[in-house]
């Protein structure tokens, strides 16, 4: 079973699917393993360190493809690459087959396997291929050391002999694992840290952090589903959540909104009036800009400038931190691997609680219901 890894060719992207460390456990468990030439580069990975780790360096990608049992990729490869493909191949990645599912009709119609890292269910066994927490603990992170950096402020409380400078106020909306791990950074960096969620589950974990929680009176409203996950909410609960946070944004030197629905836009939690209501130098951090943005101001991938508040929408800070970011995936993607590879071959059990939930084509069909109905087939 030969395994492929392409350089990412998407704009910005620094990360690669797979490090040497996993490698080494792959060749280990009988596949053999092909690295296009540089793909490491990024993530301080020469192609010696994969030779090293007992891959093969290729040169040329159309033979690497031609080649490849299985193609581990971060981004959804292009068209090209699914088409240069034998048929019944596998791709494995994060493909976003919920919110462009049309983009991956040449793999359907190549007769590929797909599976999308985004699919795999949050369940206990698939803990460790949880590759959307591992990215958002990154982006969590980044975004907060990118609100220390860009205000004109300092994060901790200083007693100095020049007098006391106080600590900023950071606020955090939606406290799941990007969320938390914002709170995390920006508490270490001496913050005084505030956190909204709809869930009230997330309150303990809040205050375990250091920060407080603060409390909306929804009215009783179910806001959770089964899983655990945020549901769509009510105007009238929206507008509750929206007010505290319009009142609270006045104080704040930094905002970080991570809120999501899956499967959904994002919530709008600030609106222009709460903008205008922040001081000059603030600045809000909308990591929803992916799925719509949680501020009605932010642009993705653009800085906006409102009255001397500065709004940032980066929609891959994970590949701004390409080492950790490339060895978390890594990791994630060779325990999804693991459950593919017998004795060193492809075994692909769509029964299997993870492998077929996770599947988005194969064998010339959708095996995906909600990907399914997004392209319009019942
Ligand atoms: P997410 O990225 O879907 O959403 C981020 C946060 O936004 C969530 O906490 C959500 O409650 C919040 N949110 C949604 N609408 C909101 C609104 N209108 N106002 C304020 N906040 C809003 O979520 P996530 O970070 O991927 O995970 C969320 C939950 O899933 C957490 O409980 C987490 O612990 C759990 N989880 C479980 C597993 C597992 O069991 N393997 C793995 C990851 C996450």
């Amino acid at each position: 079973m030969n395994i492929a890894v392409l350089n990412e060719t998407s704009s910005g992207e620094a990360r690669v699917a797979l490090m040497p460390d996993s490698i080494q456990k792959l060749v280990a468990a009988k596949a053999s393993v092909s690295v296009e030439s540089g793909a490491g580069l990024g993530a301080a990975r020469t192609d010696d360190d994969f030779t090293n780790a007992g891959a093969a360096i290729v040169k040329d990608p159309k033979a690497l493809l031609a080649d490849a049992d299985v193609l581990v990729c971060v981004s959804r490869p292009a068209d090209e690459v699914f088409q240069s493909m034998k048929k019944g191949a596998v791709v494995l990645g994060f493909l976003r087959p919920l919110d462009e599912p049309a983009r991956l009709v040449p793999a359907l119609e190549n007769g590929l396997t797909t599976f999308s890292m985004e699919l795999v269910p949050r369940i206990t066994r698939a803990q460790a291929m949880d590759a959307l927490s591992s990215m958002a603990t990154v982006a969590g992170y980044k975004a907060a050391l990118m609100g220390a950096d860009h205000i004109p402020r300092m994060f901790p409380l200083l007693m100095t002999a020049a007098g006391t400078v106080p600590p900023a106020r950071v606020l955090v909306l939606g406290a799941g694992v990007a969320g938390l791990q914002a709170i995390a950074t920006a508490r270490r960096l001496g913050a005084v840290v505030e956190a909204y969620d709809v869930r009230a589950a997330a309150g303990e974990q809040v205050r375990s952090l250091g920060a407080k929680f603060l409390e909306v009176d929804l009215g009783g409203i179910q806001t959770e589903d089964k899983g655990g996950y945020a549901v769509e909410l009510s105007e009238e609960a929206l507008k509750r959540g929206r007010d505290l946070i319009a009142e609270q944004a006045k104080s704040a030197d930094v905002i970080i909104t991570t809120a999501q629905v899956p499967g959904r836009r994002a919530p709008v939690l600030m609106d222009e009036t709460a903008v205008n209501g922040m001081k000059r130098g603030s600045v809000v951090i909308d990591l929803a800009g992916a799925t719509g943005g949680n501020v009605t101001l932010s642009k993705a991938d653009e800085i906006v400038d409102r009255n001397g508040v500065t709004i940032m929408a980066p929609t891959n800070l994970p590949a701004t931190v390409p080492v950790h970011a490339s060895q978390l995936y890594s990791r994630n993607v060779t325990a999804f691997l693991s459950l593919l590879i017998k004795e060193g071959d492809l075994h692909i059990d769509m029964n299997d609680d993870v492998v077929g939930p996770s599947c988005v084509t194969h064998e010339g069909k959708w095996m995906n219901q909600r990907v399914a109905a997004a392209m319009g087939i019942a």
